[in-house]
């Protein structure tokens, strides 16, 4: 039986981003004691970008959550990043540990964390790394499922961004759908907080998520979000989570004598036809450019002709804006097939040339 499938829609995380006082901890708690929470969250060791905010009170906060679970009965979530945080965390009795997004970039230390749980019976949740990398996320999984974790969730947590998109991580949600397809098994969590970075948008990534169906949501709270210790600007009140709630829409996969129904089965039909030929398309695609390809190499060609690729990507741009789809879209795809073509020419090219 795993902890982390309830049945309940969608499996609630919620607490403060830093566990700071006994009183925070204890007032939290009890505000979100009478919603639909399976697991309490609070940090007790942070990570923080930069030296000299505040990095959590270890063993203090580990006795105030245990106190807090005495006397509410919530099970309790935090962050682990080193071994003694695992042993802290198993001789306080959390009930749930995470993977943080900065140690998941480092299989060394999922290693780490992993050895520290061999033999361990408890559930575990691993973010998303802060680079969009499906498989980075899935080995940090791996490892955890070789030491005996049989237990696990994922959270999206969103990705780092080097320009500035409108959120403190960018959702990226092809990542987490192909983790989700890779790993079917697995559930699948939100943490809309982190994603946001600022409360106001919190409610609908939150919505997103439910609608890419995703299994829960991980949201953090505080009695006080603007004098927070960490995270101020993305917490909020749990007056304000229970309006989420409360607004929240949850629609199902398949709705019974609908979503499989006549309407959906004859637009699927159509849809796996639009595809074949999609594919079919490309096939030709690819087929014309390794002839172009013998071409270029009969004539001393290079392989790219940057003014070539400039030609593709203005003409059909062009097309694209025309046809009202959108144009960044259709250039990311230019560039996947642009890619692949290059590829095979340069294989053509270098063909008995010894060139490798
Ligand atoms: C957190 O949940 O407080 C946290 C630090 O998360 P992340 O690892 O996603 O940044
Ligand atoms: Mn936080």
């Amino acid at each position: 039986m795993s902890f982390f499938k309830t049945g309940r829609k969608p499996f609630l995380i919620s607490g403060p981003c830093s566990v700071e006082t006994r009183e925070q901890v204890l007032e939290t708690a009890n505000a979100l004691k009478g919603m639909p929470l399976s697991l309490f969250r609070g940090g007790v060791w942070k990570p923080r970008t930069r030296p000299g905010s505040f990095e959590g009170l270890g063993e203090t906060a580990l006795s105030w959550l245990r106190e807090m679970k005495a006397s509410t009965g919530l099970p309790v979530a935090i962050e682990v990043a080193e071994t003694t945080h695992v042993e802290l965390a198993l001789e306080y009795g959390i009930d749930v540990l995470w993977i943080g997004a900065r140690t998941t970039v480092n299989p060394f230390q999922v290693q780490r964390l992993a050895d520290a749980l061999k033999g361990v019976r408890i559930p575990v949740m691993v973010k998303n790394p802060v680079n969009p990398d499906a498989d980075l996320w899935l080995g940090a999984i791996e490892r955890m499922e070789q030491a005996g974790i049989t237990d696990l969730a994922a959270v999206h947590r969103g990705f780092s961004a080097y320009k500035s998109t409108g959120y403190r991580n960018q959702p990226n949600w092809p990542i987490p759908i192909e983790l989700k397809r890779r790993r079917r098994d697995l559930p699948i969590f939100c943490d809309p907080s982190h994603i946001a970075g600022s409360r106001d948008k919190v409610a609908q990534v939150a919505q997103k998520a439910m609608d890419m169906h995703f299994d829960g949501l991980m949201i953090e709270v505080h009695p006080r979000p603007e004098e927070a210790w960490s995270d101020a600007e993305q917490q909020m009140t749990p007056e304000a989570l229970q309006a989420l709630l409360d607004g929240l829409i949850i629609r199902e996969q398949y709705v019974p004598g609908m979503g499989k129904g006549p309407e959906l089965e004859y637009l699927r039909q159509i849809m796996d036809s639009l595809d074949a030929e999609i594919i079919d398309l490309l096939t030709r695609r690819m087929d014309l450019s390794i002839r172009i390809g013998e071409v270029k190499k009969a004539s001393h060609m290079t392989a790219y002709q940057p003014d070539r690729w400039c030609e593709i990507v203005q003409t059909r741009s062009e097309q694209a804006r025309k046809q009202g789809i959108p144009e960044d879209f259709i250039i990311a795809l230019y560039e996947k097939i642009h890619h692949e073509s290059i590829k095979k020419q340069l294989e053509i090219l270098q063909e008995n040339t010894g060139a490798a």
